[in-house]
This record gives structure tokens, sequence and C-alpha cells, in this order.
């Protein structure tokens, strides 16, 4: 992978000791793997019309790191010394956006190119742009392109690639991390995190999706300050969480959450359960949602985040559920009460927008209507749109070792079988997982039923 680093990277480092320490390494056109034709047409488009227009720009961050590493970037980012302004002038298709930073953003059809002018990292004399503990309050002083790599959260992710000559210029030693599958902090660690406790997520977010080492000095930092992040926006943290669990590499970046005990800090009840190790299962239902959620990325097919977050709170809804049940609350009541609660402390933590916790919570309550339902509500529930969701979380259930598999086959056969053995067993009394009589039964509702009006003609079969 790295055959296009061997010569020129020994060549060039060579060359960079003996000179000033913060002059930077070139590596030319043809000594580095990347080619215009894995660029996207319209950021090509901005940086050529940026360079145009007399300004510097440049390919940067996550898009110049993953063509070096022969991956397919997510997006491409570009930084230039032109102002916002300047930016918008030149693109009739541009947006301004960003109260923290400006950004322009360039709309061709879907696809937007971020245009961000090179910024200097904060000025640290205390003139009000940090809190008291050191967090960035204001980010937004332009600077050179040298300032603007340093300036950036990982050696990796501050690498720039240029049309004019089509080099990549390496300020900070990026490319040598790249080289050794390192993810080196910009700068010292304690106070990056810091100015940026989400930057531990970052660090986390992209070890598991590069497989990369985080090298021990970002480590240790990690395991002393992953408490700043209870300092972060709620909505700040959705936005990661996102990134962390629905990017494909879900289980990794949950494996290595757990591992640098941040998970905790993003999801504090899940955490305690599955800290007790009282029950296995909790801890496989979340391997497995994320299995199944990198699988679907993989084959290009939708995720949601209600299903993701519907796993990742289970646990204590569930075990919430249990202990109402106990207190005599009807089943479905109990699991909606103890959802209501579980989202609700929940909330502050990590905000979830209300159209997914309000899936997630019917995914849970279905989960009794799934366990109780026979005869023709059963065939109702099946119809619908609601049923997939809930289906596959009880076979989740089942498969991660809570006692459902009688339950979750039933349904399986009563949805994959010929009408006539469907109908079968729609009748039957004592389908698997249906509660014991006079226990901690279903809500009792009294149904009333309406007269049916007959047809006047029997429906077809
Ligand atoms: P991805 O593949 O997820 O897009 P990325 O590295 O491009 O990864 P972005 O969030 O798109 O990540 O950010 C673009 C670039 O901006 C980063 O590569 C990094 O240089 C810089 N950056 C982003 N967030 C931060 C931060 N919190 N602190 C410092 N620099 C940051
Ligand atoms: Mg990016």
């Amino acid at each position: 992978m790295f055959s296009w680093l061997k010569n020129p990277w020994k060549r060039s480092r060579g060359g960079r000791k003996a000179a000033d320490p913060s002059a930077p390494q070139i590596i030319p056109r043809g000594e580095h793997g990347i080619s215009r034709k894995q660029i996207s047409d319209y950021a090509l488009k901005v940086l050529y019309r940026l360079n145009q227009a007399g300004h510097e720009a440049y390919l940067v961050g996550g898009g110049v790191r993953d063509l070096l590493l022969g991956r397919e970037p997510k997006d491409f980012d570009v930084a230039t010394s032109a102002s916002p302004e300047e930016v918008r002038k030149l693109f009739r298709n541009c947006r301004l956006i960003g109260r923290r930073f400006r950004l322009a953003h360039v709309h061709y059809g879907r696809e937007i190119i971020e245009v961000a002018t090179f910024r200097a990292a904060h000025d640290v004399d205390g003139d009000g742009t940090t809190s008291d503990n050191g967090m960035l309050l204001r980010d937004n002083v332009y600077g050179s392109l040298e300032e603007d790599a340093w300036r950036r959260d990982f050696t990796v992710n501050a690498l720039y690639y240029t049309v004019s000559d089509f080099s990549v210029i390496d300020h900070t030693g990026g490319l040598a991390d790249l080289k050794a599958g390192q993810l080196r902090m910009i700068g010292d660690p304690q106070q990056r995190f810091h100015e940026d406790p989400v930057r531990m997520l970052r660090a986390v977010r992209f070890a598991a999706k590069l497989g990369f080492r985080i090298e021990k000095e970002v480590e240790t930092a990690i395991r002393e300050l992953g408490y700043l992040l209870e300092e972060v926006s709620n909505a700040r943290l959705f936005d990661e969480t996102l990134k962390l669990f629905l990017s494909g590499h879900g289980v990794a970046s949950y494996e290595l959450l757990r591992h640098y005990r941040l998970f905790g800090q993003l999801f504090p009840e899940t955490d305690a359960c599955l800290s007790e190790e009282r029950d296995l299962f909790p801890h496989t239902l979340l391997l497995r949602a994320l299995e199944n959620t990198d699988r679907r990325i993989a084959e290009g097919k939708p995720v949601t985040p209600a299903f993701l977050y519907a796993a990742l709170l289970w646990e204590p809804v569930r075990r919430e559920s249990l202990l109402l049940m106990r207190r005599k609350m009807p089943a479905l009541q109990a699991i909606q009460v103890a959802g209501d609660a579980v989202v609700a402390r929940q909330l502050p933590r990590v905000q979830v927008p209300k159209r997914f916790s309000l899936q997630s919570r019917e995914i849970w309550e279905w989960q009794e209507r799934l366990a109780r339902s026979t005869g023709k509500r059963a065939q109702r529930l099946m119809e619908q749109p609601r049923f997939r969701a809930a289906y596959d979380f009880l076979l989740l259930r089942a498969e991660s070792g809570e006692e459902l598999a009688e339950l979750a086959e039933w349904w399986r056969a009563l949805q994959e079988s010929e009408p006539v053995v469907q109908a079968e067993l729609l009748r039957q009394a004592n389908r698997p997982g249906l509660p014991p009589e006079g226990g901690n039964g279903p809500v009792k509702k009294k149904r009333r039923r309406r007269p049916r009006k007959r047809p006047a003609a029997p429906a077809s079969s």
C-alpha cells in the first residue's frame, strides 16, 4: 500500500532533518499515490477556480489522508487563503454557514464541497477564546497554511494536496505517522483535549476506521481526561455518536470506546449494566446490533439511528421495566414508562432527536406486543410497517441469549409459511412466549368488539 512512500520518504526525511524543523516536507507529484482521477470533479473545480483567482487552495483532512491510504474518501474538504466572503463571490452556488467559524459550502447538486479559510491556532494569552479549563470557545482567527496545519487535530489529518503542482505538503510529520499507522496529536494531547474533548472521540473513530494505533501520549491523555466529555453539548455528542456507530466501523468503535472508558461518558446507564458482568447478553446484543449495522453499510443498505438507540439503551430499559412489573405494573405500560425514563435520563448526555427516540420507544413497546399477541392480532401486527424493525430487534435479543428462541421462531414461521400453516399457527392457544395465566399478564384492556358487517360475497379464498 505504501510502495509510493518507500523511496521518496527516505529522501525527503533526510532533507528535512537538517533543515529548519518548521519547513514542510513536500512530496512531489509522482512520489505519492494521489491522482486527480480519484478526486471529485467538483472539488477539483473549486481548487482550480480559487487558484485562478489568485488564492491558495488545497485539499485537506480526511480526503487527502484516505487517498494516500488507498481508501475512498467520504468527502472532500478544501482549505484556502481566501476569506469566506471572497469564496462566496467566486461561486454562485455557495452558502456561508457556521457561527463558531464561518465555512463556505459550495453546492453541486447533492455534493457539497466544504471550503474553510486557513485558521490559526487559538490565542492562548487568555483573551477570552478559551474557558477557564482550557476549552476552545472561539476558533475563528484566520491564518496561513502553516498555522492552519498546526491547529488541526491529528498529524495524518493535516496533509495538504495542491493542484498547482500536484504535491502533498506535510508540516506536522503526518506522512510518517500515516506510514506507521499511528494517530499522533499535533501539539500536547492534554492541552488539545482540554481545548476540545471531542478530539478523544475522533481519535477512537479514526483508530477504528483506519485500523491505526493511538500513540502512547494520546492514549494516556484519553485515559485521564475522558470526564471532559461531560462539558460537551449533547447535540455535538449526538453527531459524533452517529459517526462512531453508523459509518461502517461500529464494532471497532464500540470496543475502543469501552477500552478507553469513553463509552460510559456517552451512555452511562448502559455502561453500568455492561460493567456488572451479571449477564453476558447485553454486551452480545450490542455487538450483534453493530455487526449487523456494519454489514448493512458495507452492502449499501440504509441504517437508522432509531434501531441503534433501541439497542444501545435496551438493557437499562429492560431492567427498569422488569422492576416495574415486579411492582405489578402491566407489562406494556412498564416498558413504556421505563423507555420514557431511560430516554429522559440519557438525553442530557447524548441528544437524540425526537423522531428517532419515538421510533426506538416503539421498537421496545412492540417487544411486548410480539410476546403477547396471538390470532388475528398477531396477523395485524405482521401487516404493519413497524413490524420489521420490531421483529429484527426480537431476533437480535433471541440471538444474544435472552430466552426468546421459541417466540422468534414462531414469528419467523408465521411470516414464511403457506396460508394454511399460517392459519394453524395463528389458532394456537399456547404459543411460545405467551405469559402464563394470572402472571404479570398483558395489559388487560377489555376488548370491545364491534359487530362486523358480513360482506355480501365471501372474500377470496
Ligand atoms: P472523515 O473521513 O470522517 O470526514 P475527516 O478527517 O475529514 O474525517 P472531518 O470531521 O471531516 O474529519 O474534519 C476535516 C478536518 O478538519 C480534519 O481532518 C481535521 O484536520 C480538521 N478537524 C476537524 N475537527 C477537528 C477538531 N475537533 N479539532 C481540530 N481539527 C479538526
Ligand atoms: Mg471530512
